[in-house]
């Protein structure tokens, strides 16, 4: 049994991982803010005396018992939620991260930081290698979150180098499945419930822009595995590389759920990045890791799962 610490732990990406952990047999200690996430998410585990919940924000210092391991996702992930309050963004990025990786150089605890797909920017290599260094707009909308993420890999990077904390980085794609909240805004989960409830599926710009969709079961695998493996530091791409544009995607949830709504064109947010796609060639090699769920098959779980919650 390992002690176990997920930031983050009680959102979208943060309670399927406590899932996973404690059905490994682990003790959890789940700690959020509750800002994007939500305590319905963790309430089952809530009731097993394998997790622990503490309401706290990692921009402000706190101090634990006995910790092995810390999975840091704690900071809004969905463009519309870092950009409420930006500077908190950059804050937990910064500041937070400061705080997780203080706590892993005390306890000697090994720690991964959710990184991001974000820190390619608006690339222009594809699909995106580890070793591409990103075109990203210091000044944009979005670079709360997309230099936040970058710097947060370079403080890791530091205190490997300078204080010998066992770390790891995975640079996260686009993911999606059961949990991510209603009005969370991103592509997946718009979509989906503007078509269950028969509304204008909103595409933004012409919709030719394109995403590669991981479902939520295959990323937790590929960040366990991470994890759990001491051959790399990555930092590592956790993604599905099958690509679809934004229209395809509309088209598909749009049969999917047999709806009626119409797909209508909205404004492009400010640098939405053009295309993504992640090379995989090294979590294959290193963890033996390919995501395992076409996106027709973890759609439908999707769908399944929003039906039962609108
Ligand atoms: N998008 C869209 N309609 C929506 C939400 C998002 O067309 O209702 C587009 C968005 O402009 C982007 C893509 O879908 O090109 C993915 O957006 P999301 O916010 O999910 O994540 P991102 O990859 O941009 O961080």
């Amino acid at each position: 049994m390992t002690h176990i610490l997920v930031t983050g732990g009680a959102g979208f990406i943060g309670s399927h991982l406590c899932d996973y952990l404690i059905k490994k047999g682990n003790d959890v200690i789940c700690m959020d803010n509750l800002f994007t996430g939500r305590k319905e998410s963790i309430e089952h585990l809530l009731r097993t005396k394998s997790l622990e919940f503490i309401e706290h924000d990692i921009i402000e210092p706190f101090f634990l018992g006995h910790i092995e391991q810390i999975y840091n996702l704690a900071c809004p992930a969905s463009p519309i939620q870092y950009q409420v309050n930006a500077i908190r963004t950059i804050k937990a990025n910064t500041i937070g991260v400061i705080n997780v990786l203080g706590l892993a150089k005390k306890h000697h605890a090994r720690i991964l930081q959710a990184s991001t797909s974000e820190v390619y920017g608006d690339p222009l290599e594809h699909p995106q290698k580890e070793s591409y260094r990103g075109n990203v707009n210091t000044i944009s909308r979005r670079a709360c979150y997309d230099e936040g993420k970058r710097v947060a890999e370079t403080l890791y990077f530091d205190y490997h180098r300078q204080h010998g904390v066992d770390i790891r980085i995975a640079r996260i794609f686009n993911t999606y499945g059961s949990r991510m909240a209603l009005d969370d805004g991103r592509v997946v989960s718009n979509f989906i419930v503007q078509a269950l409830r028969g509304e204008d599926i909103t595409l933004y710009g012409s919709g030719e822009q394109t995403r590669s969709f991981c479902y939520v079961d295959d990323l937790i695998e590929g960040l366990y595995k991470m994890m759990e493996q001491t051959e790399i530091t990555g930092p590592l791409n956790l993604g599905n590389p099958e690509e679809y544009t934004i229209r395809q995607l509309a088209l598909l949830i749009k049969k999917e759920t047999k709806s009626v709504s119409r797909i209508v064109e909205s404004p492009l947010p400010e640098d939405d990045p053009v295309k993504r796609k992640p090379d995989i060639s090294n979590a294959k090699h290193f963890l033996g890791w390919d995501p395992k769920t076409p996106l027709l098959d973890g759609l439908r779980k999707t769908i399944t799962y929003f039906r039962s919650v609108l």
